[in-house]
């Protein structure tokens, strides 16, 4: 085991703040990465803030790696100190059932083991650190160029969680696609449902955010909370993407979708949206569907569609110490669109420590 400085919590109430964490030393199998910036994603809130009631102490999150590697394994074949590589929102799944077999670990029938959180072989603690030690399998390579390096992170979840219902559902030209929220997987949806060809309105509680959403490839933007611009959309979608993060009604965008339509959820609130209304459901055959992330081999091809497209996020960095204002300023919805932690700053501090 390697000692590793960190950030994290030992209580929901506490903030986050320096931990120690032990690191394995690397298996035939793994990769050693030193961390260059990790993403802040809404569920690493949700988690140090055990929103989910799952959440075990002490709580290391960051499931937006990017970063070096410094050491592999005997066993490694794809990867060599040097190599710039991401990791996610997975360390390890079973490997053996149905939908790992698909290339669709995040459906892991025996359950995937999370980057943080994750009780696999070890209690797993997230990219708030200095370095990590991933199974090959977990691990992906990023094509972009070094500068974009910070703004590669957020796709490794933000991207992800976008990109795949995105293509599931069949994002394209001729498809008109909603995208609701703009927030750090929303602005990932429309970039990507841009270049992927389809008409994008964007869905916003937030007037002020109208301007961005179209620099962003939104060729329409709603403001969700004023029923006559929703009724000028009503049965007029293919599919809807849902990135919200709170509890909120879902009638008034399910009324929005074409027959056969479907809306997908991904935000994932504390608390239960209320039911839907039944027959907005039934007259019209639509579907109200859910996804997870991506599994491996598609979070891949997602970063290479980014690195052709020139896709990356949009992000505001931050020093590691700055963490707990940067929550409650995400939640409040003042982020555009990401925030992003400089890990140099946290091996500074551990070094002044
Ligand atoms: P975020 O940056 O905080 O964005 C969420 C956006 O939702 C906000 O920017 C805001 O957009 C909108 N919003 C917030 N509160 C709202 C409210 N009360 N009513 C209506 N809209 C509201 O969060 P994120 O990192 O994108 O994550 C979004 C959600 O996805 C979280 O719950 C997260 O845990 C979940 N998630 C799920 C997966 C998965 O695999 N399914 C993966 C990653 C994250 P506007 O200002 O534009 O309205
Ligand atoms: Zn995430």
């Amino acid at each position: 085991m390697t000692q590793t400085h960190a950030y994290g919590t030992t209580a929901a109430t506490q903030p986050l703040g320096p931990l120690g964490i032990e690191r394995r030393q690397p298996g035939p199998h793994d990769v050693k990465i030193d961390i260059l910036f990790c993403g802040v994603c809404h569920s690493d809130l949700h988690t140090a803030r055990n929103e989910w009631r799952n959440t075990m102490y002490p709580s290391v999150p960051g499931h937006e790696i990017v970063g070096t590697v410094v050491a592999v394994g005997d066993h490694v074949t794809k990867f060599k100190p040097g190599d710039t590589v991401g990791v996610g929102c997975m360390v390890d799944s079973c490997q053996h059932c149905a939908s790992c077999a698909d290339g669709e670990e995040q459906y892991c029938e025996n359950g995937f083991t999370g980057t943080y959180n994750g009780r696999g072989k070890e209690n797993t603690w997230g990219g708030y650190s200095e370095n990590i030690v991933v199974d090959e399998k977990f691990v992906l390579r990023v094509g972009h160029e070094a500068r974009d390096l910070a703004a590669v992170a957020p796709l490794l979840c933000a991207g992800i969680t976008t990109y795949s219902p995105l293509r599931h559902w069949q994002a394209g030209p001729g498809k008109k696609v909603g995208i609701v929220g703009l927030g750090g997987l929303g602005h990932m949806g429309v970039k990507l449902a841009h270049a992927m060809g389809a008409h994008v309105v964007l869905f916003t509680t937030s007037p002020g955010k109208q301007a961005d959403a179209r620099r962003l490839g939104a060729d329409e933007v709603v403001i969700s909370k004023d029923p006559t611009q929703m009724a000028q959309h009503a049965g007029s979608f293919d599919f809807i993407l849902n990135t919200v993060a709170a509890t909120h009604d879902l009638d008034p965008f399910l009324a929005l979708l074409k027959r056969d339509g479907t809306m997908c959820l991904v935000g994932a609130p504390e608390h239960p949206h209320p039911s839907p209304n039944v027959f907005t459901l039934i007259l019209g055959r639509r579907s109200l569907a859910g996804s997870a992330i991506g599994g491996i081999r598609e979070t891949q091809e997602m970063l290479d569609f980014c690195a052709e497209h020139g896709i990356v996020s949009d992000i505001e960095t931050i020093a590691m110490k700055d963490i707990n204002t940067a929550y409650e300023r995400m939640l409040k919805g003042d982020v555009k669109y990401r925030f992003v932690i400089d890990i140099a700053t946290l091996k500074q501090e551990a070094k002044a420590a």
